[in-house]
């Protein structure tokens, strides 16, 4: 089970201004440790409590999200040492607590304005965690990775190939195959015998993703055919979906929109098989559609026409009433909410398929 350092309910944030952290990236969740430690091990302590004799064990994120940088917590290695050995001595010998620094190398490197450097801060906190205590790391931070294998750890690879958030949420929303990226990525990490950890924040739109990643990394040998056939089979449709899948990977991977509409097709009468799987993959397929029609043939421009088609679309799918109900009852409000949105995505659609 894993949770962020110093995170607070909303409530606890409004009501503890002075304890306030002062953030980078994350703002409304977080108190700073020094001045709100008591505050947030009532949260984090109670979950540690509640859990404790029944999960696999706990991990604990440092900064992002939840970093600080107030004069207080500036060097961080002491804080981080003391948010480490107060989770552990909460949970004691009833559970594991491992620890997820997977952002040390900006504090180490000064790579990130306007976090302070904090001199020789990897060797500092990977030096406190016992030898073979496994330790997930940023991919592209090899020094971490070196110091760390040095100290006898074992280093989850934490690639953020599949880049869930990536500035904007296109990247969670329009389902978004990857599909040869990520036996790239489990290839790649298997020669290097690590493993690979990912997560996601919206899975019923990625299912195949996180079924192919998941499906490759357990069975080696497994092909892409048989690791889609068997999720067609696990939420019970026809094998139609695996050729869905693959159309959609095609349009991805620069085929044309025939392939996209064809995906969409075989897709749209499975919602009333298996709606408790296919009607959120099937309406972000719909939206992905609209985007496309109209981008691939105006240079990825997002039109008056095609805000109106999709407000219009989202307001009748259950799948976008939590994206939008707040907005949804003034009109006038609506449309430039979603298209903001729509600019975002389909500026992501222009990078990946505008060279094409
Ligand atoms: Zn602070």
């Amino acid at each position: 089970m894993g949770f962020s350092a110093n995170c607070v309910p909303p409530h606890a944030w409004l009501a503890n201004p002075e304890q306030r952290a002062t953030e980078v990236h994350y703002n409304g969740i977080h108190l700073c440790w020094q001045r709100g430690k008591d505050t947030i091990t009532q949260f984090s302590g109670h979950l540690i409590e509640q859990f404790a004799d029944v999960a696999d064990g706990f991990i604990v994120w440092y900064a992002d999200p939840g970093l600080c940088i107030c004069e207080q917590c500036v060097p961080y290695t002491p804080v981080m040492l003391d948010i480490k050995q107060t989770y552990e001595a909460i949970a004691g010998d009833r559970a594991q607590v491992h620890h997820c620094p997977w952002w040390i190398w900006h504090f180490e490197d000064g790579t990130h304005e306007p976090l302070p450097v904090t001199p020789n801060i990897r060797r500092d906190f990977l030096s406190s965690l016992p030898a073979g205590d496994w330790v997930p790391l940023y991919d592209q931070d090899p020094k971490s990775i070196d110091i760390a294998r040095e100290l006898v750890l074992e280093v989850l690879s934490f690639a953020f190939f599949l880049d869930p958030e990536g500035g904007n949420e296109a990247h969670n929303v329009l389902p978004r195959t990857r599909f040869g990226r990520i036996e790239e990525a489990v290839t790649g990490a298997r020669e290097r015998d690590l493993g690979l950890l990912a997560y996601r924040l919206t899975p019923y739109t990625q299912m195949a993703q996180d079924w192919l990643f998941f499906r490759r990394q357990l069975y080696p040998g497994i092909s892409r055919e048989q690791a889609l056939e068997q999720l067609a089979r696990f939420i019970g449709v026809g094998e139609q979906l695996v050729e869905a899948l693959n159309l959609l990977d095609q349009w991805w991977e620069g085929r044309g929109i025939e392939a996209l509409r064809s995906a969409a097709e075989i897709i749209r009468p499975m919602v009333a098989e298996r709606p408790e799987y296919m009607t959120h993959l099937a309406a972000a397929l719909e939206v992905l559609l609209m985007l496309a029609e109209v981008g691939s043939v105006n240079g990825w421009q997002v039109t008056d026409e095609l805000v109106a088609k999709v407000q219009e679309y989202m307001e009748q799918t259950s799948t976008f009433t939590a994206f939008t109900h707040e907005q949804l009852w003034d009109m006038a409000r609506a449309r430039p909410f979603i298209r903001q949105r729509l600019e975002w995505w389909m500026g992501v659609l222009a990078a990946e398929m505008g060279g094409r």
